[in-house]
Parts: structure tokens; sequence; C-alpha cells
């Protein structure tokens, strides 16, 4: 068996991409011109979202979202720890705090239970994940927050071609079923333009708002003024922030997004392979979709058998050539967030500096979990030698 290095992720970039950037760079028009635009319509289009926004990154998405939503300092909004660090910094740009409530711990996202008992009179918004892909319980979210009249943003940065049983019908992610949805388009992501990000709404005024703020809120966009014919002097009516996607990546985006179908469909197969070949080692837990919702597969995460230490088995696994990561890590226990007014629980009564007993579901995901490879050039012989070897990591 080879024993080639097994990276745990590769983007697919070929050469549709590659031409792709060559139009735009001999476009003559390099940032948020027609490429994004396009972009913006092919994306709202696959996601069946009325209006979609290209952003920077995942965490401008983000961070927009909830300026747009009205989040303002002092305000809290309910959120998980175990995300990437990135979904509770954006709570705090604004000047926030997120209030971390623990996960289901068969799916990796929010647990709909938990959310009431944290509400508070400065809840202003939940921010809910579909962790590494797998759709949260939209319908149970939305049915808390919509009886406390509470904005629902989805970080849906994993979640690219996901998919929701919403009213009898599978729905992508992104329509959005909440009130806005954030993409990431990082490479660890099944859509990359290297960064970037989206944004989707069916809100016709916060769609205008993230096209104002996300170009240093000028009034009239330069593609306008641009094809004036009088002239024009824009304005700065507001404080605005440069989260410009350029037409080099939209142009890249849009040869990635026509690849979305067959890729989501690829990893169910490789992840249907995985799980029959990881179906019998003794405690080892495969990740399940709940029967509403159908992962993109953006991860594939596995719980480790009781008693089986997570680092030595990632280092045997490393040993061998084959990259791994561990689960999700947890917000909460990171240096940036041990200081006071960083973070709150549901417990009011919670110290939060260091482990939570509030958040003990979330702490196992981390210290429990590991992320296997799967990305779209990997064989079916490198699935069987990762379990094979994951299978002799976890007995030895
Ligand atoms: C990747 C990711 C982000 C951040 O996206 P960037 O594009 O890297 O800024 C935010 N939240 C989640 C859940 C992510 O996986």
């Amino acid at each position: 068996m080879s024993n080639e290095f097994i990276p745990v992720a590769r983007p697919l970039l070929g050469h549709e991409e590659v031409s792709a950037a060559e139009r735009a760079i001999l476009s003559g028009w390099v940032t948020q011109g027609p490429e994004v635009a396009a972009f913006e319509r092919e994306f709202a289009a696959f996601v069946g979202a009325p209006y979609a926004c290209a952003v920077s990154s995942g965490t401008t998405a983000l961070h927009l979202a909830l300026l747009a939503i009205g989040l303002k300092a002092g305000d809290e909004v309910i959120t998980v720890s175990h995300s990437y660090i990135a979904t509770a910094n954006s709570i705090r740009y604004c000047g926030a705090l997120p209030v971390f409530v623990d996960i289901e711990p068969n799916t990796f996202d929010i647990d709909p239970r938990r959310i009431e008992p944290a509400i508070s009179k400065r809840t202003r918004a939940i921010l809910c994940v579909h962790q590494m892909g797998m759709p949260c319980d939209l319908r149970a979210v939305l049915e808390v927050a919509r009886r406390h009249q509470i904005p629902v943003v989805e970080d849906a940065a994993c979640a690219v071609g996901s998919e929701i049983l919403w009213q009898g019908n599978w729905e992508i992610i992104g329509k959005p079923h909440a009130d806005v949805a954030c993409f990431s388009f990082h490479p660890r992501k099944l859509l990359t333009t290297g960064d970037g990000g989206m944004l989707t709404t069916s809100d016709a005024e916060i769609d205008r708002k993230f096209r104002l703020w996300r170009q240093h809120a000028m009034s009239t966009p330069d593609t306008v003024r641009h094809a004036s014919p009088t002239v024009v002097f824009e304005s700065y009516p507001e404080l605005g922030f440069n989260y410009r996607l350029t037409d080099i990546q939209a142009a890249v985006g849009r040869e990635q997004l026509k690849r979305i179908p067959e890729a989501v469909a690829q990893r169910r197969r490789m992840v249907a392979k995985y799980n029959q070949l990881l179906a019998h080692p003794p405690g080892l837990l495969a990740p399940k979709e709940p029967e509403w919702a159908r992962s993109n597969w953006q991860s594939y995460c596995v719980r480790l058998p009781r008693n089986c230490d997570q680092r030595q088995v990632m280092q045997r696994m490393l040993d061998e050539g084959i990259a791994t990561r561990r689960g999700i890590m947890c917000t909460h226990l990171e240096p940036a967030y041990q200081t006071p007014n960083t973070w709150r629980c549901a417990d009011l009564a919670c110290q939060p500096t260091g482990s939570c007993p509030n958040l003990s579901a979330s702490e196992h995901a981390q210290a429990e979990c590991i992320i296997l490879p799967l990305f779209a050039q990997m064989t079916e012989a490198q699935q069987m030698r990762v379990a094979e070897c994951l299978r002799a990591a976890c007995v030895r």
C-alpha cells in the first residue's frame, strides 16, 4: 500500500478556475464589479434566496449580518462555544457579549432546548451554526426565537450545498430559513475563492445595508459612477468597511459554484464508504444525519472510543502519513476568552473562565473527536488506508 501523504482537505480547483481568473484580470475591472454581480445572482439562484451580497470572508459576512440586525454594544447573542472562533469573535466586534449554550453531541450543533434558559433582557440575536455542514435544528431554533421576537443569523460558513427538510421539501441552506445566512469561501470549505464570503437574506433593507457597508458606506457605488453620463459626487453617510470581494475571486467562485452539486454528491458517497469501513471497530462513533438534515460533509468527524487518547491517535496516524484534525475547538477555552466580560453561559452563577460545566458536551467533542481526511481527489484506496490506520491506532 502506498505511503503517500494524505492531507485532511484539499480544494478542488482546475483549469476552469484559471481561465475565469484570467478573464477577470484581463477585463480591466478587478474588484467588486460585473463578476461579483454575476456570482451573487448565480449564488442567490442556487440557494433560492431573493438577495445575495458577496463580501471578503465568512467572518466579515458574520460581522455585517449582526450589525444589520441591529446589534449594539452591551447586547447579548446566544451562540455556541463549539465553533470556529470567528463565530464568537464577530459578536465581540460589535461590542456585544456571546452567551454560550451547549451542543447536541451527535450533530455537533446547538441544542435548541438550551436557548430559552439563556435568554435575558439584553438578548438581541441568536447566531446558530451549521457545524461542519450539518444543518442545525432550525425549526426548533426559530420556534423559540419567534416566540421571543429575536432575530436569527445562520452561520452557514461550512454549509454550501447542505439541505434541510422544510415543510415537506428538501431545501438548500441559505434561502435563508432564518433572517440572514453567512457563507465562507475559505479553502477548507466546499466552495473556495481563496478567501471570500456571501450573505443571503430575503429582506431588501438588510441587503441594502450590506451593500452600503461593505464598500466604505459609499453613497454611490463606483460601478454606478463609472457608467454615469453625468458627473457624480459620492458621500459617506455612515461608518463603513472595506469588505469587498474582488472580481478575480468572484470569477473563480462562479466556476466553483458549478461544481457544488457533483462535489456534494461525491462527498455523500465517500461518507457512506467511510461509515461502512468504520462500522465495526469497538466504540468508534461515525457522524449521523438527523432525518431532517442532509449534510454536505464539509468535514467528517468521528468520536474516538473511550480510553483512546486523541493526541496519540492523531500522532500515530501522522506517523503513517495521514493528517487529521481534532474536533471543533471550544471558543470559551481559548486564551482570548479567559478575561471577564468576553462571554457568559446560561448560568449566571457560573464563572466564565476555563472549563464550564454547562458546556460539557462541547468540551467532550473537542477532546474526543477527530476529523478524517475527505477531499474530492481522494481515492477509495486512500479511504481504506485511513480506516485501517485509525483502527490500528485506536487498538494499540
Ligand atoms: C470557516 C468558518 C468561519 C470563518 O470563515 P472565514 O471565511 O475564514 O472568515 C466562521 N464560522 C464557521 C463555523 C466556520 O467554519
